[in-house]
């Protein structure tokens, strides 16, 4: 079974184009991953935390047949690989990878929450998805 997901990407140190474009190229070398899209990239002032660098961010489109907790796990693999230092909550960070949308899946554990719960009031995350999903953008921004 196929189950298309949306994952949202960051980057706001070092370089930040390069970690994206690395994290793509990463996640089309995932096992259970293909069609893997990449959206435009947008730069955007980061929310919260200490004062930082501007964020680039983008959403990824990709077609799974592995389940969203194995995706969850390449996925924290990837941002260790991509040296990912964990700071804290909002800190800078080379590369932060979400898992916005997984098919129509409701996951509620702290380990991990889909649809993301704060993706849509989120303008960096919402702009790039709508190129995918258009419909369900509009409709999300009108019910907040
Ligand atoms: P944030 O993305 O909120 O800035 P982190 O990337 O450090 O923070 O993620 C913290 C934890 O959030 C991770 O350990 C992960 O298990 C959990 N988590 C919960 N829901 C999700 C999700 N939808 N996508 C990614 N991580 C999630
Ligand atoms: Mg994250």
């Amino acid at each position: 079974m196929i189950t298309v997901a949306y994952l949202g990407l960051g980057s706001n140190l070092g370089e930040r184009k390069q970690n994206l474009l690395s994290a793509v190229a990463a996640l089309k070398g995932l096992n259970g991953l293909s069609q893997v899209r990449l959206s435009q990239v947008i730069e955007t002032a980061a929310v919260g935390g200490p004062v930082q660098g501007d964020f680039l961010n983008a959403v990824v489109e990709c077609h799974c047949t592995i389940s969203a907790l194995q995706l969850l796990a390449d996925i924290k693999d990837i941002e260790r690989q991509l040296k990912r230092q964990r700071m804290g909550k909002d800190h800078p960070r080379t590369i932060d990878i979400d898992i916005l949308l997984f098919g129509d899946e409701i996951h509620e554990s702290a380990e991990l929450t889909v649809p993301h719960p704060r993706m849509h009031q989120r303008d960096f995350v919402m702009r790039p998805l709508a190129e995918f999903l258009p419909e369900y953008c509009a409709n999300a921004t009108a019910n907040i």
